[in-house]
């Protein structure tokens, strides 16, 4: 890689957010590099839900079949029980929409997919082991990135229309561009960890009982993802307990795991921390800078819907950025106002579901601080607002929508899509 590039589109970051955005500008004929800073884009313990509105973009971007080929669960009817009684969770079967269920699946193949087919148009480059540092800014305007290669140790400038900070929860653009992150507190943390498929018998599911709330998802391919909710802060008093107590909380909720937890859980390295730290950034767009996914609104786990929102980001930001570029005869960075679209489109529809994601939270919180004080009788209403069970009522109805397909409709323009052979329709 040269130390001195230019380009239309920088992508920063290979998460679901980048990887769409990137596939959909090459398929457009943009000229874009995709950036990112590990060597592989192996990742574990990420968001592994792809809801209907993602299966519905994946059909507009001409990829749904290719990403049913690889390894996944589908999730029709995930059932939650407690205290030994099961409820149905979101019932995607019952829903009005074109997909009835849900993909569990881990990103890595996914986003090789998502590479590969980019990199079949020209224009599009991905180039790994390159983190961003800081932004270029040319007359006050954000013009570019500044990044290390890691291969070589070299700097590397590379000049661009348009900056996408795709880079995650603690994205580097929007700290260099001083946009805050918008935090909104939290009492919970999430402790990952991997159980063998053949331990759970749903593909999705979870358990509630005393000593806490167990939730686990099949990956496919003989995995499957086990979540156990604690209060925040608490991870080192839990490591303080051994890993044994820890087995035992896990088996008392869920006794069918006990034969495979010695195996599956060996000790805390086992276990993956996600800090919950859900926030909207204050803005998303400025001149020749746009973010999208976790870096505009570091998603809740709550509702699975980190990869929804990315996807869905991508979609608009695709067509705001392919018409910005065919309207603007520069070639400096496009202004803001030209992209001010994307975030009037898309910061309605993010808020509306980081408002219902937050009530569930606080639901949940109570039930993981001082549920075991709680009897069943309590708890179990309690479980039921926290977790969108059984869409019998009305409210509970509206939520499993929200989750299931957005609060509106995004659909990938695929007007400015070219032929693979054509050449990139706009470079310096
Ligand atoms: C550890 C972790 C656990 C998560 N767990 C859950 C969960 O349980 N449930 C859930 O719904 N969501 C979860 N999420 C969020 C979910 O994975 C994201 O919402 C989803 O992946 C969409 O994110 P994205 O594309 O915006 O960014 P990400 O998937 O975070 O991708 C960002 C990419 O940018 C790269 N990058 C970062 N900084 C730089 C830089 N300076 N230069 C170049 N590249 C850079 C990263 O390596 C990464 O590949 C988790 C995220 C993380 C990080």
């Amino acid at each position: 890689m040269e130390a001195d590039l230019e380009t239309d589109v920088v992508v920063v970051g290979a998460g679901p957010g980048g990887c769409v955005l990137s596939y959909l500008l090459a398929r457009s004929g943009i000229e874009t590099m995709l950036l990112e800073r590990h060597a592989t884009l192996d990742r574990e313990f990420r968001g592994y839900l792809f809801q209907p509105l993602a299966l519905e973009c994946f059909e507009g971007m001409g990829l749904l079949e290719e990403v049913l080929e690889l390894e996944h669960e589908r999730v029709r009817r995930p059932e939650v029980s407690i205290y030994g009684r099961s409820y149905a969770a979101i019932d995607f079967e019952a829903l009005s929409g074109p997909y009835d269920y849900a993909l569990l699946m881990e990103q890595p193949a996914l986003l090789r997919l998502l590479i590969e087919r980019a990199a079949d148009y020209e224009g599009f480059e991905y180039h790994d082991r390159i983190p961003v540092r800081n932004l270029l800014y040319e007359e006050g305007r954000i013009a570019g990135v500044l990044a290390t290669n890691r291969r070589t140790g070299e700097a590397v400038r590379i000049r661009s229309r348009v900056v996408v900070g795709a880079d995650g929860r603690y994205s580097t653009v929007r700290t260099a561009a001083g946009i805050d992150p918008g935090r909104f507190e939290s009492k919970l943390d999430l402790l990952w960890l991997k159980l063998p498929a053949s331990a759970v018998e749903n593909a999705a599911r979870g358990h509630y009982g005393d000593a806490g709330l167990l939730l686990y998802f099949g990956l496919g391919g003989g995995e499957a993802q086990a979540g156990w909710f604690i209060p925040r802060g608490s991870y080192p008093d839990l490591r303080e307990q051994g890993i044994e107590a820890f087995r035992e909380r896990i088996s008392t909720v869920d006794p069918a795991l006990s034969d495979v937890l010695p195996n599956a859980l060996r000790g805390f390295e086992d276990c993956s921390l996600l800090r919950i730290e859900p926030g909207l950034s204050e803005r998303w767009v400025d001149d020749g800078l746009l973010l999208l996914g976790d870096a505009a609104h570091v998603a809740s786990p709550i509702g699975g819907q980190g990869n929804g929102l990315a996807i869905a980001d991508a979609v608009v930001a695709h067509a705001t950025i392919a018409r910005a570029l065919s309207l603007d005869a520069s070639d400096g960075p496009i202004p803001l106002g030209a992209l001010a679209h994307y975030e009037t489109r898309r910061r309605p529809a993010v808020e509306r579901v980081v408002r219902v994601q937050r009530r569930l939270e606080r639901a949940l919180t109570a039930l993981v601080l001082y549920g075991p004080r709680l009897p069943a009788r309590l708890a179990r209403p309690l479980l039921r607002t926290a977790l969108p069970l059984a869409p019998r009522s009305p409210q509970a109805r509206r939520t499993a929508e929200l989750f299931a397909y957005g609060p509106e409709p995004v659909t990938v323009d695929d007007s400015w899509f070219v032929d693979r052979e054509a050449q990139p329709t706009s470079g310096r």
